[in-house]
């Protein structure tokens, strides 16, 4: 089947004419002074307008047809780069590398001036991301919400090991994706009381006086589906002063105060906070989720009675999602604005609002969970605490009567938490105040109805489903890896683009001599795309014949970092002594950003890159082993890594890792996965079968069972000896020569109080990391191993989420 695009001559015209335009007379540059920013700019805005036309239609539509719409409103956007992706999506591939060579540049390096939109932390940022794409090319009339951070995820330096923090200043040489909407700004209320009075109806009605106001400004990014001319909206606000602010101080004279003033209330807006599953409860970032839920509230109900009389019918036209609790007020503004702005009763809005939301839960960690205290809530949104309060009332009633004297079940379900600091508990705000709540693995799911919302589960057992995450296939496969998406096109046509369940058409081939040796070539193609990246970068040689063996992933205890890690060490001190004598060569590659505040996490990464220096410098293991730690993991650099990969580590503990998708990007591109029984690893393993895949480790439930008996590393420590030689190097400060003693607190931790569990499933990973070392040798069966991941990815599309959503959640 030919399924090449026809080259379209007279785009590739036009395509130049709009370029040298937009150089010229919007960027004012000529051949001269154009830099390469220039040269991106030039051609990203000659995208943009090909979307326009598209975009305003598509709005257009909706507003026509007056169709239900979905509200995906998140916190973190984490979409990366976007050029090549609206170049695919609009079919101008072809066009525009020729347009461009022509002009005299290079398609790719032009790529590769674009800087990532960081505007999220890591796995629950990119799942929105992915989202956005799947809703505009499965045609759903979706928008997303969120906040354009001035500054998003900071750029990881490292230096002399050690992360370093820098600002991401992604917007200064300007963003040519986003319209700034200055006419449009919505005012959004903090601080002051409220004053109960009653109406001429002789209704008891309440007013919230507020003493301190922002505005919220619209910033739109076009998001446009695969080839089938639908454009979304993702709209992002940004924080303005409003023109009245502090007039007290204007009028005192105090000008330069009161301008000072005015410049704090836009910081709200100003940066994402970069911890990954952390709670840490800042005012400014409570001020952050309820500046853009607010907003997007807002805006949703002004956009519905620009149709629609009657607020009742509220839910059969707009569903909104929350990605994690971060928007949960948004529940308690409805019912705000429902009650007090619109008059409706109680009991109404309360309809209104719990069968317009559904809830996604990411998490059952408990130092992930919002609670915000009382006191807190209470001074920034009186009016919502109230509110909180009143439905928490009504609540409490209604499981009193199921619950006569249960008291501790309606302690744990209350949404407030007792205690020296009473706290409001968001994750029971959304269970209550949504008709949907949601896990995002099928095992996760499960954990939340027998353990976190047991209780929950117990009293609204309909309300609770599964949506196992899925990736865009556009982006990780269509994108990343031009090699083999080319290759499994030609074999069997392009549909897998937009059902990815097609892929499975491939396994006739998977004993085919000439496709393996083809599939094969691809991989050591990326490979040495990679390995060229990272001579560049670190000035590393690496072997393009040796497996990369790759952990790319925010750094956090529960990934487990540290067991990979022992694992190399151990690998090392084999190669070493001689025990291994035919060794597979590895190269272990690690990327990763930890919080700015999480110290175990940022020594982990001191000490991966000490025992990568010690391991790289070492003259009689080079050709066997080598550790590259790759500074700045982002959406660009993970484009680089999943398709020059061999194995997939992930290991977390399991019953921690909600679901993973950096698993099914590394599947999707042929990269085998060794892992714990954790997550979605659970339904890669179903779809591909055991034979495909390397498990090993604690399940869930023995995790559970030993937690409960009682968890002694030192056990482990006892009968296994190379556990132990380990932990003696380290403690001699073999990775550590002139910094005595660094990594003590990872040795206090491991050997006496490790809530991971790594020395419990140590021996099993290592063991298994052998047979993948074996199976690696037999090149036909690693090849056959790595085409079957790819074949069976299809259920981990995200268009196969989101038709999910669509069917069961939001009945679009
Ligand atoms: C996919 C992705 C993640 C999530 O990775 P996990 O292994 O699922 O934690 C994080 N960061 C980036 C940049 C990603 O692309």
């Amino acid at each position: 089947m030919d399924t090449r695009n026809i080259m379209d001559e007279s785009q590739v015209a036009e395509l130049k004419k709009d370029f040298m335009y937009n150089r010229k007379y919007t960027l004012a540059k000529d051949h001269y002074t154009a830099t390469n920013y220039d040269n991106f700019q030039s051609l990203a805005l000659s995208i943009r307008n090909r979307l326009i036309a598209r975009w305003i239609l598509t709005q257009q539509r909706y507003h026509d047809e007056n169709c239900k719409r979905v509200y995906y409103l998140s916190m973190e956007f984490l979409i990366g780069r976007l050029l090549a992706n609206n170049i695919m999506n609009m079919g101008l591939e072809k066009e525009s590398e020729k347009a461009v060579s022509e002009l005299g540049f290079n398609l790719e390096e032009i790529y590769e001036q674009e800087r990532d939109a960081g505007l999220g932390n890591g796995g629950l940022g990119r799942l929105a991301a992915c989202f956005l794409d799947s809703m505009a090319t499965l045609g759903i009339p979706a928008t997303g919400y969120g906040i354009r951070y001035d500054y998003g995820i900071f750029r990881q330096e490292i230096i002399n090991g050690f992360q370093v923090e820098r600002p991401e200043e992604w917007l200064v040489l300007g963003n040519p994706w986003e319209f700034g909407r200055p006419e449009y700004i919505l005012k959004i209320k903090f601080y002051g009381k409220t004053i109960q009075r009653t109406d001429k109806n002789g209704k008891l009605k309440v007013d919230w006086v507020s003493n301190d106001n922002i505005l919220a400004m619209a910033y739109d990014i076009p998001v446009a589906g695969y080839k089938n001319g639908v454009v979304n909206n993702l709209r992002l606000w940004s924080a303005r002063s409003t023109e009245e602010f502090d007039l007290e101080y204007f009028n005192d004279g105090d000008y330069i105060k009161a301008c000072e003033k005015k410049i704090m209330s836009e910081n709200i807006s100003r940066v994402l906070y970069p911890s990954d599953s952390i709670f840490k409860g800042m005012e400014l970032r409570l001020k952050q989720e309820y500046f853009f839920t607010s907003a997007s509230i807002q805006d949703i109900i002004r956009r519905f009675k620009m149709h629609n009389a009657d607020l009742r019918a509220f839910p059969e036209k707009i569903a909104i999602q929350l990605n994690d609790t971060h928007p949960a007020i948004a529940i308690v503004e409805l019912m705000r604005i429902l009650l007090d702005e619109e008059d409706l009763e109680w009991d109404t809005a309360w309809f209104i609002t719990v069968n317009t939301f559904a809830y996604t839960n990411h998490t059952i960690m408990p130092e992930a969970l919002e609670s915000w205290p009382v006191s807190l809530i209470g001074a920034l949104l009186p009016r919502h605490l109230e509110i909180i309060y009143e439905i928490n009332k009504r609540f409490l009633n209604e499981i009193s009567i199921k619950y006569p004297k249960d008291h501790d079940k309606i302690k744990s379900m209350s949404l407030i938490e007792e205690g020296e600091i009473k706290k409001v508990r968001m994750s029971n705000l959304c269970i209550i105040g949504s008709h949907s709540v949601n896990g995002v693995s099928a095992l996760h799911s499960e954990l939340l109805k027998t353990t976190l919302f047991k209780n929950f589960y117990e009293f609204y057992p309909e309300k609770f489903n599964n949506k196992t995450n899925g990736i865009t296939q556009r982006l990780w496969l269509k994108n990343a890896n031009h090699g083999l998406s080319g290759l499994i096109t030609e074999l069997i046509g392009d549909s897998w683009i937009t059902e990815l369940s097609e892929l499975k058409k491939i396994i006739p081939n998977s004993d085919n001599e000439l496709f393996k040796s083809r599939w094969r070539d691809i991989k050591r193609q990326n490979k040495i795309t990679l390995s060229e990246f990272i001579w560049k970068h670190k000035g590393i040689p690496i072997d393009p014949d040796s497996m990369f063996d790759v952990q790319i992933k925010r750094i956090h205890e529960y990934k487990r970092q540290l067991l990979f890690i022992l694992f190399l060490i151990a690998q090392y001190l084999k190669i070493k002594n001689g025990v291994l004598k035919n060794a597979v060569p590895r190269t272990a590659i690690i990327g990763g950003k930890s919080a700015p505040g999480y110290y175990m996490a940022k020594l982990i990464i001191k000490f991966i890159n000490n025992v990568a220096a010690v391991i790289n410098n070492d003259p009689e293991t080079s050709s066997k082993l080598r550790i590259i730690f790759l500074e700045n993991y982002r959406v660009s650099l993970a484009e680089k890594i999943f398709p020059a990969s061999d194995l997939s580590e992930q290991i977390s503990t399991a019953g921690r890792e909600a679901s993973g998708t950096g698993n099914m990007k590394f599947m999707l591109n042929g990269a085998l996965t060794i892992g714990t029984l954790d997550g979605a690893n659970i339904e890669i393993m179903e779809e591909v079968g055991q034979e495909n895949i390397f498990i090993f480790g604690l399940k869930t439930e023995e995790v559970l069972n030993l937690k409960k008996n009682g968890y002694n590393p030192k056990d482990y420590i006892a009968k296994t000896p190379i556990l132990s030689e380990i932990i003696d190097l380290i403690n001699d400060n073999f990775f550590s020569r002139f910094e005595t003693d660094i990594f003590k607190p990872i040795v206090n931790n491991l050997v006496n109080h490790d809530e991971y569990m790594i020395f419990a499933d140590f021996e099993s990973y290592i063991k298994t990391q052998d047979i993948v070392s074996e199976t690696y040798l037999d090149k036909n069966k690693w090849t056959k191993m790595s085409i079957m991941n790819t074949a069976l990815a299809g259920k981990f599309s995200s268009d196969r989420t989101i038709r999910e959503y669509a069917k069961d959640i939001w009945k679009v």
